[in-house]
């Protein structure tokens, strides 16, 4: 059986739409695009060595080979996109079928996957995590009905910040094996105690990994993250994926960022974010109104508070923003803080603080 034996039929026999860049190498007159000859005025040329008047190349290869070297990955197994959004709602409706088949999350969790499933009509079945918020693998894999197209794991997961173990997801991808794809969304795996799940992708074609250049590589506004997976998952995507998905000047900044001086000053950074979400930690569950720190593998801490509707109104009028997760399952209470530069988390703990003596 093949992998592909998984997704929709009619997405399988699809005629891609060719686009003229796929079509033709770049030459020294370009006439088979109908795009303008003249770069766009009051836009400092060219970006790069690119042209805005150009489309950009679909998967473009240098940032390609940047990715693959990244991650340890071949190039086949590498699908770039509109961050890892884009793959989350490419998987789901390249592998199931309108009205028959589901996806499956464990809340509370990343809430792409289930309005991506609702956008599409899938049905998405919730396996919530235990009382710890971690993953029981026995229940999830009890719950799951044969109508299972995708599984959607995250880890580091958001909000809760805990990681799922290399043996529980490779135990739920051979449980799944010609079922189910298994998607691990690694979007916070850089500030992590533990590598990459992509050291499974050999062992498991129905494993996929998100992979995204917003967090750790500061790159949130430049939009570009990836899909890791078996390279006949890869190509079927990209036959469903919009023809030019990457914008020229996305490119050009996340292969900036990727150099031997952007690594460099990367690794510093998640160095500094782990070690100040240590200090966060540590003086958060210190304070009064703290009931509770859950222990994060991630950019971000997921607090409860005594009264978190109050903290959160009270750190707004001294400048401060923090997401209130109180509208996933089990997280009533609870505000999600997310781990910013030294003098920003002083801030943070400084107005925390005053509150405390005037409240
Ligand atoms: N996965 C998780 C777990 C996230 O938290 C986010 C963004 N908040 C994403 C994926 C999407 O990231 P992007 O589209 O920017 O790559």
């Amino acid at each position: 059986m093949s992998i592909l034996d998984l997704a929709r039929p009619e997405i399988r026999g699809l005629q891609a739409y060719s686009s003229a860049r796929t079509e033709a190498a770049m030459a020294e007159v370009m006439l088979n695009a109908n795009e303008s000859a003249w770069p766009p005025a009051g836009v400092p040329m060219p970006l790069h060595g690119r042209s805005l008047n150009r489309y950009p190349d679909p998967q473009p290869r240098d940032l390609l080979a940047r990715l693959a070297e990244l991650y340890s990955v071949d190039e086949s197994r590498i699908l770039m996109g509109r961050g890892s959004d884009e793959a989350i709602d490419l998987l789901i409706r390249a592998f199931r079928r309108p009205g028959m088949d589901a996806i499956a999350i464990a809340p509370p969790t990343f809430g792409m996957y289930s309005v991506c499933a609702a956008i599409q009509g899938a049905k998405c079945i919730q396996v919530p995590l235990d009382r710890r918020f971690e993953l029981d693998v026995d229940v999830l894999l009890e719950k799951l009905p044969a109508s299972l197209k995708v599984v959607f794991l995250c880890s580091p997961n958001n909000p809760t910040g805990g990681l799922i173990s290399h043996a529980s997801i490779g135990r739920i991808a051979t449980a799944l094996h010609e079922r189910a794809l298994v998607i691990v969304d690694e979007a916070y795996i850089e500030f992590a105690n533990a590598p990459s799940a992509t050291v499974l992708l050999g062992r498991h074609e129905n494993l996929g990994i998100l992979r995204t250049l917003s967090k750790a590589w500061g790159l949130a506004g430049a939009r570009v993250g990836c899909l890791l997976a078996d390279s006949e998952v890869i190509s079927l995507l990209r036959r469903i994926m919009p023809p030019y998905p990457l914008p020229t000047p996305s490119i050009v900044a996340a292969l900036a960022a990727l150099n031997a001086e952007g690594l460099e000053l990367t690794r510093q950074r998640i160095g500094l974010v782990v070690s100040e979400r240590e200090r966060l930690a540590a003086a958060l569950v210190r304070l009064p109104s703290v009931v509770e720190v859950l222990p994060s593998q991630a950019n971000f801490l997921c607090v409860r508070f005594d009264d978190a509707a109050r903290v959160q109104r009270s750190l707004q009028r001294d400048g401060v923003i923090v997401r209130d997760v109180g509208r996933h399952p089990r997280l009533e209470g609870y505000l999600r803080i997310t781990v910013g530069s030294r003098e920003e988390n002083s801030r943070l703990l400084e107005a925390l603080v005053r509150q405390e003596v005037s409240g």
